[in-house]
């Protein structure tokens, strides 16, 4: 039996999907304009394991788990003028980096990554949906969704109206009814990129995008749907607003999962190499990927984590001891404690302190792989000192065969080409050298 905090309740609650054979869910992705900063990793690594635990319980192919991307905003755009490029090459450049990023540290992609630039016209039957039901207006090349329209904007964050206008930083604009409307669609100029619409040239806003691809790839109402607490207001508090008057009524989400926020421990990161932030620099700085894994699920998903050099040094130690107790063991079955710790709301302290008391090798890896963890073959992991995003993306190919993503493990390959690693399959595991 699996509980989750549902943040629409304010309380665990015992998890029972719609379909059994089809659990459904969705997770707020990137915005790509830049490298991901350490913060960013911590919902992917969450919900990863989240649809581990999903996968476990309901069957491997049983769970859809789907995650977008923002290829169309604001600050992409002032990226794309500030290097003279076509949005594209920003939006490609670091959607590459984003999943590199996420590989290195043991998520692979999830089932559907939909791109926001591809959900137009979804967007826009949406929009237009809402015109129609009242729930919505064009005014000035600007589509509005009218929140006086509905009387249950603010459930899920449960904030008073007031805090809600000004949290939304809602610019004053003469063409809005009520200050806490939020735009749908607004016009774009002749330079600026912008798809045909009812409304004339322009672009969604960012909160319809969600909805539309909810919608389009998992239905009316989904199992779960996560992302930071950052997200709770006012991006999911639109989203349920659009997807509710979208969809006459029908709920969005059966659960509502947040995660707590990153802070950085600023004295406490190494002076020589000043704040370390982004996932890349860690990496690169030669930190192993599945060491900043574990660092981030050592708080509960729903606690405040504070970063620092010591909690991935420590997160490396464990690693290191972990991998000498496990050896080069196959997988056999996960130990029930651990289970049962990630059933109660995604324990991952717990589970952890479990996991370290296992000395059998097989239930060990069955069960660190729960959490993503112990991915590689001990010798592997100790001869791979200095080489961790090779043995990284080498774990994320194996994987991702693993769930016959083999466009995915076929582009972790050709990835690797492309830095000189050759890779030789054979029945012990993948091997790698350098051409
Ligand atoms: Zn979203």
């Amino acid at each position: 039996m699996i509980r989750l905090h549902d943040t629409m309740a304010r309380s665990k609650r015992v998890f029972e999907p719609a379909d059994p054979k089809r659990v459904t869910i969705y997770v707020c992705g990137p915005t790509v304009y830049n490298r991901a900063h350490i913060g960013n990793a911590r919902p992917p690594v969450v919900f990863d394991v989240l649809a581990r635990l999903l996968r476990h319980t309901y069957g491997q192919d049983s769970v859809v788990h789907a995650a977008n991307v923002t290829d169309i905003e604001d600050k992409i755009m002032a990226a794309a003028a500030a290097e003279q490029v076509p949005i594209e090459v920003i939006t490609e450049r670091y959607a590459r980096f984003y999943f590199d990023d996420l590989a290195a540290l043991g998520v692979p992609k999830p089932d559907v990554v939909p791109l926001a630039t591809g959900q137009i016209p979804e967007m826009i039957a949406m929009i237009g949906r809402l015109i129609e039901a009242g729930h919505a207006y064009a005014a000035e090349g600007h589509v509005l969704f009218d929140v006086p329209s509905w009387p249950h904007y603010g459930r899920l964050s449960r904030r008073p109206m007031e805090e809600m206008i000004a949290g939304a930083r809602v610019e004053v604009a003469p063409y809005k009814r009520s200050p806490a409307d939020f735009v749908l669609w607004k016009p774009s100029s002749a330079e600026q990129p912008g798809w045909d619409s009812p409304w004339g040239r322009g672009r969604p806003g960012w909160h319809i995008e969600c909805s539309a691809m909810i919608e389009a790839h998992l239905g009316e109402t989904i199992d779960i749907h996560g992302g930071g607490l950052d997200l709770e207001f006012p991006h999911h508090e639109n989203e349920l607003a659009q997807s509710t008057c979208a969809h006459g009524g029908a709920p969005l989400a059966r659960y509502w999962l947040h995660n707590g926020m990153l802070s950085m421990a600023a004295s406490k990161m190494s002076k020589s190499l000043g704040n370390v932030v982004s996932v890349g620099e860690l990496l690169a700085r030669g930190d192993k990927g599945e060491a900043l894994r574990l660092a981030l699920l050592s708080a509960h998903y729903r606690q405040p984590l504070e970063w620092s050099d010591q909690l991935v040094a420590q997160s490396k130690a464990t690693l290191d001891r972990l991998y000498r107790v496990a050896g080069d063991a196959e997988a056999g079955e996960a130990d029930p404690g651990v289970v049962d710790a990630l059933a109660d709301d995604l324990n991952t302290p717990l589970a952890l302190s479990r996991l370290s008391a296992i000395d059998h090798r097989p239930t060990l890896r069955a069960s660190a792989a729960l959490l993503g963890l112990l991915g590689e073959a001990s010798t592997s992991w100790f001869q791979g000192e200095g080489d961790s995003r090779v043995d990284s993306l080498v774990a994320a190919r194996a994987e991702a065969k693993k769930r016959r993503d083999f466009a995915e493990a076929d582009r972790i390959r050709a990835e690797l080409a492309d830095q000189g690693i050759v890779l030789e399959d054979g029945p012990g595991g993948t091997i790698w050298r350098r051409a």
